[in-house]
């Protein structure tokens, strides 16, 4: 079987992780000080600093590699912030460990097994970082010559010398490579580096003085190296892809496309096998590393006993990400058993597991989340207005009156003015029911509803 090429998993590490814009859009990270303190308000999170802390070191151990295979439980009434925290989680890796957001009802589909789903959840939140080396030439230009363009079409094409005094070499320029030497302004006296696998060209150190306009001729450019010039560095560049892209390009039915449309169908496992087995051998040869992330499990609750057994033993394989869940239940039903569990959640797999309690908002962190809501969603409002939010979020939820905010906007454009004022909020409350409300009227007109 061939393990994919490092072009196709070049290309695979681009789609890894999409981002979920929307609700939590105005998250941006944990909002640690280098002290891994939080600040009151800072990228886009209020308060609930311990719970912040505490994700700033399992953030912190992810990175490091220190721990795989770990669970982590957030737990929290409902609107307290355990999605924002997760996605906060999420883009502290963004750069590195892969990080998997799912909610727990997305392991039930009619296509997949549940332990399919699951098992493609956790290898996606498992990174490969690839390794591989790319020549480098570097050196001093102590002359340009730009002339005619070679071609009847005018497109630039072009020619490279380097010359020390051991030896000259000469490369082809192609289009792309004469661009970089034009939009670069690459003139004699710069450090250049030229990267033979991308054929990039990069101006290093020096800052350019002269303007030059190669535009009315460009075709061919002639760069001297000087004779102290260093000749060809060898540099390590890196790709990382995920073990489920990897299982993906190589399950034949599938293949590469399956990756963008996301319809991978059950993966055989002696496909995985195989695949385990080579990214072992190029971790022995020092070809690759592994790199285990995160997979965040949302309404946790909703796994059957099935599925908590199946993560639990998924969990002490090697090189397991870490599991985050989410829950806003306190003791209930096992779903698929009649037994009650704190947070749904079986005892043994509690009993692994990290928990992170977040706590209930004080009015002045309401109105400062709901603040931070109006510019994300370019929302301006009265003092009174962000005020009697805040007061209707009290009453209702956080999550209704984020709602209520983009509903106002509405009206208030609506009306040609600029400021969100009382009388539009009041209109969207009066629109739109809350689930306390609904809840009522339900219970005041049973009756003239079907069971
Ligand atoms: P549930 O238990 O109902 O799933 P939850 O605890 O997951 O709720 P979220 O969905 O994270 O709550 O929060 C509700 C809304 O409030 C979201 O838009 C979220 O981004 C925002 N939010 C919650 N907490 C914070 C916070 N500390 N800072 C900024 N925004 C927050």
């Amino acid at each position: 079987m061939d393990i994919g090429s490092h072009d196709q998993l070049a290309k695979a590490s681009e789609v890894i992780l999409t981002n979920r814009v929307g609700v939590h859009s105005h998250i941006r990270g944990l909002g640690l000080s280098n002290e891994m303190e939080p600040r009151q308000v800072a990228q886009g999170l209020v308060g609930q600093v311990k719970a912040r802390k505490a994700a700033g070191y399992i953030v912190k151990m992810v990175k490091e590699g220190r721990v795989t295979g770990r669970a982590v439980l957030i737990a929290g009434q409902p609107g307290t912030g355990k999605t924002a925290l997760a996605m906060a989680i999420a883009k502290e890796m963004s750069d590195g460990a892969p990080a998997t957001l799912m909610s727990a009802s997305e392991i039930f589909s009619p296509e997949v097994s549940t332990a399919e789903a699951l098992t493609q959840a956790l290898r996606r939140s498992v990174g490969i970082r690839i390794k591989e080396e790319t020549e480098i030439i570097e050196g001093e230009v102590v002359e340009v010559t730009i002339e005619r363009p070679a071609t009847t079409s005018g497109a630039k094409a072009g020619r490279l010398t380097l010359k020390t005094t051991e030896m000259e070499t000469i490369y082809d320029l192609g289009g792309k490579m004469i661009e970089s030497v034009i939009k670069e302004n690459i003139t004699a006296g710069d450090i250049i580096t030229i990267d033979k696998a991308t054929g990039r060209i990069a101006k290093l150190g020096r800052s350019f003085t002269r303007a030059r306009d190669y535009d009315a001729q460009g075709a061919q450019a002639r760069f001297i190296q000087t004779p102290d010039g260093e000749l060809q560095k060898r540099k390590e560049v890196t790709h990382m892809v995920t073990l489920h892209d990897i299982d993906v390009i190589n399950s034949r039915q599938q293949g590469f496309l399956a990756l963008f449309s996301g319809d991978t169908g059950e993966i055989k496992q002696e496909v995985r096998d195989q695949i385990n087995q080579k990214v072992s051998e190029w971790k022995e040869e020092g070809k690759a590393d592994i790199v285990p992330g995160i997979l965040f499990i949302d309404e946790v609750h909703m796994l059957n006993i099935e599925c908590f057994a199946f993560l639990n033993r998924a969990l002490e394989a090697d090189n397991a990400p870490i599991v985050i869940m989410a829950t806003n239940r306190g003791i209930t039903k096992i779903r698929g058993t009649n037994e009650l569990s704190p947070h749904g959640i079986p005892m043994d797999l509690l009993d692994r597991t990290l928990i992170i309690m977040t706590e209930p908002y004080t009015s002045a962190e309401i109105s400062s989340i709901l603040k931070i809501r109006c510019e994300e969603e370019d929302a301006s409002l009265t003092e009174s207005a962000l005020s009697q939010l805040s007061d209707l979020a009290k009453e209702t939820s956080l999550r209704y009156v984020m709602q209520l905010i983009m509903v106002s906007k509405v009206l208030c454009k609506r009306r040609k003015a600029t400021e969100i004022t009382t009388e539009d909020v009041l209109k969207s409350y009066q629109l739109f029911s809350d689930e306390k409300r609904s809840e009522d009227w339900l219970n005041q007109h049973a009756d003239q509803y079907l069971f």
